[in-house]
């Protein structure tokens, strides 16, 4: 099996880029923050599908955490990541350092309305989806690539890239991957590591009490008294709530009965704390 190319240049990259391009070849980005999982590589055999060469990034992002989260101890595992991408025939591995995305003196970030100010992860991440945007415009910009894939396990996120790549016409299809989940529906993340045995017991919690609700609002029962329902048990369950609200699945708008009747695509999603690690999950209603 080739390796991967391991660039940690955006002179490299881009000399790698322009080479395929010069033989007509079309490019698929995933960028990613390491630590990969089978969500991380159903991405990329979605972007070899689509496109004739792959490139992942691998970069934990200091600008998307806040002081208190968990930057410093973000599981990296690169060597075991490179081993997994070789076995995809994922051609690059874009791997810079933080000097290098963000050079002493670095002074731009994107600004961002719309999907960003849902209400909705902005609420308890204030700063989150400008360090996103912002890393994610200049992956776009470096990479240039046909197509971006993303996975809808970060669902805001994604309407967020989506909002930005065509507010800034990079010339970017941003592609939405469905979520790939443990056998008890537990979303897969690279966070998934640091809960305890009994938190990875009650985590599933978080995906089950979504579908429930979903099926109760799908056969009619109210939206409202629905959700205060599911809120009760994912507290009950052990959690720490932030939210659990139903969206309009396009403009993460709030979604009420109406909504629902006219059969609108919604979205319900989760965010929750066990012990000291933060879950997030959405499921389509
Ligand atoms: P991260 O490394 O957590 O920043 O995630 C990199 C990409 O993988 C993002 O586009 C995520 O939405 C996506 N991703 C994370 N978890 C999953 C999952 N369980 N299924 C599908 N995609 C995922």
């Amino acid at each position: 099996m080739p390796r991967p190319i391991i660039l940690d240049s955006i002179s490299g990259l881009r000399q790698t880029v322009a080479g395929w391009r010069a033989n007509g070849e079309s490019v698929g980005l995933v960028p990613t923050m390491g630590a990969l999982h089978a969500g991380h590589i159903s991405l990329t055999q979605l972007a070899r599908k689509k496109a004739r060469r792959v490139v992942v990034s691998i970069f934990v992002n200091p600008t998307q955490f806040a002081p208190h989260e968990d930057f410093t101890k973000y599981p990296r595992t690169f060597e075991a990541d490179v081993d997994r991408l070789a076995a995809e025939n994922v051609d690059a591995v874009f791997a810079p350092t933080p000097d290098i995305m963000y050079p002493p003196g670095f002074a731009t970030t994107v600004s961002l309305d719309g999907p960003a100010k849902a209400g909705l992860e902005d609420m308890f991440r204030p700063s989150h989806f400008a360090g996103v945007a912002t890393i994610v415009a200049k992956l776009h910009i470096q990479v240039l690539p046909d197509i971006a894939i993303y996975g809808e396990k970060d669902f805001q996120q994604l309407a967020v890239i989506g909002q930005m790549t065509r507010d800034l016409d990079l010339p970017v299809e941003v592609i939405g991957a469905p979520t790939v989940r443990e056998e008890d529906g537990l979303a897969l993340s690279s966070r998934n590591v640091y809960l305890s045995e009994t938190e990875r017991r009650i985590a599933p919690v978080l995906h089950n009490t979504m579908q429930d609700c979903a099926r109760r609002i799908r056969a009619g029962e109210d939206g409202e008294q629905t959700l205060a329902r599911g809120r009760g048990i994912i507290i009950e369950a052990g959690f720490s709530l932030d939210y659990l609200e139903l969206r309009d699945a396009v403009s993460l708008a709030p979604a009420g009965a109406e909504d629902v009747r006219q059969g609108k695509p919604l979205r319900m999603l989760v965010a929750a704390k066990v012990g000291s690690t933060r879950l997030i999950d959405n499921i389509a209603v």
